[in-house]
């Protein structure tokens, strides 16, 4: 029954009817599904794509949420736009004009050369926990979500468990059911690291990137007080702290997010962060280094690529296959 042995190739091109699974509907997933259909209708083949993701991208809080900063960047908005995906304005919490990039000696704004706000700040789930979300108001892997199933794709609100094969095409061993087989196996499960070890057992050799953990704090300091205080600029900090590598601080509505990367990130790092001149100058008078922020949560961040990202019907996509440059 479980036999991943397969016929040396043979038969693994897709054809029509063929099923595939895409584990993990976050952007990586959402956006192979949306290519992958519309290469399929254009090539006149049928497939039968299913999504697989627990989180529910409707609700507010970490639990249904991708942690990040929320940043997209003006070519990626550009790319999408000539893909015919245009990011709607209930997404785009703000269009993000400069850069402020502040050190221990002093602060050095930089414009974007047309300040089109092509630069998008965003939440990537509905909001930060406790938000009320306006109906219909999606953050950006809700919408893109939406695009995938718009597409064709099935939508499964599970997590998958393990892989089992069945005469060497893969089934998915959820929570609450077994799924497939499977002609090919999308993986698409960010940093997860119970999920990594699925694929690392199914696969044979692929290996994990390396990941660091990071921080995310939202301030609810209210839209007057974000406005006023950061304006449309990502501002970014290089400080001489211990553990720190860097930080950035991002308007997005009513809130300030806060992302921390560093050798040591913990709740130390983190007061003396935000009682460092640079960050007192920029935060609202009467903020305090202890305030709790409405939401927070410790992602990883993929720091250098996986191994053998694929294997004979499966590949690794998106954070838990590559590696990506940060602005
Ligand atoms: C602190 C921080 C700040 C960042 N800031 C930015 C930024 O400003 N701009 C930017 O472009 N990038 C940023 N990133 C990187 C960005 O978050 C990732 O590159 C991106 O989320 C990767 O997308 P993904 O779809 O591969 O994975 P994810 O977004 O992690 O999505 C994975 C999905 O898989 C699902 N999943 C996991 N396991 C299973 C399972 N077993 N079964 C089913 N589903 C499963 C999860 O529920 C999730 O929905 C940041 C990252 C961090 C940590």
């Amino acid at each position: 029954m479980s036999d991943r042995s397969d016929h040396n190739g043979a038969g693994m091109k897709l054809a029509n009817g063929s099923r595939v699974a895409v584990v993990g509907g976050g952007p990586a997933g959402s956006f192979f599904t949306i290519f992958a259909l519309d290469l399929a209708e254009r090539t006149g083949l049928e497939l039968e794509v299913d999504i697989l993701d627990p989180k529910d991208f409707h609700q507010a809080g970490p639990a249904h949420c991708n942690h990040c900063g929320g940043i997209v960047s003006e070519s990626l908005v550009q790319i999408l736009a000539a893909e015919g995906i245009s990011i709607p304005t209930t997404t785009v919490h703000r269009g993000i004009d400069s850069y402020v990039l502040h050190t221990d000696a002093g602060s050095v704004r930089l414009e974007t050369p047309l300040q089109e706000m092509r630069i998008a700040a965003m939440h990537r789930g509905a909001g930060p926990k406790g938000a009320a979300v306006p109906s219909g108001h999606l953050g950006f892997d809700g919408f893109l979500q939406g695009l995938a199933v718009g597409k064709g794709a099935r939508l499964v609100c599970d997590a998958v468990a393990g892989v089992e094969f069945r005469e060497g095409r893969p089934e998915l061993i959820g929570r609450n059911e077994r799924y497939g087989p499977y002609d090919l196996v999308v993986g698409a499960v960010g940093l997860n690291p119970h999920s990594l070890k699925v694929f690392e057992n199914a696969l044979g050799r692929y290996r994990r990137p390396t990941a660091a953990k990071a921080a995310i704090c939202e301030f609810r300091l209210g839209a007057d007080s974000v406005h006023r205080c950061l304006g449309n600029s990502m501002h970014t900090f290089l400080l001489n702290l211990p553990h720190l590598t860097c930080a950035a601080v991002i308007p997005k509505g009513d809130y300030a997010t806060l992302v921390v990367l560093g050798s040591r990130v913990d709740k130390t790092l983190l007061q003396s962060l935000l009682r460092s001149p640079a960050l007192k100058a920029l935060l609202p008078d009467g903020f305090v280094a202890e305030e709790k922020p409405a939401c927070q949560c410790l992602p990883q961040l993929n720091v250098q690529a996986a191994t053998h990202p694929y294997a004979d019907r499966f590949v690794m996509i998106g954070d838990c296959g590559v590696s990506k440059l940060y602005k």
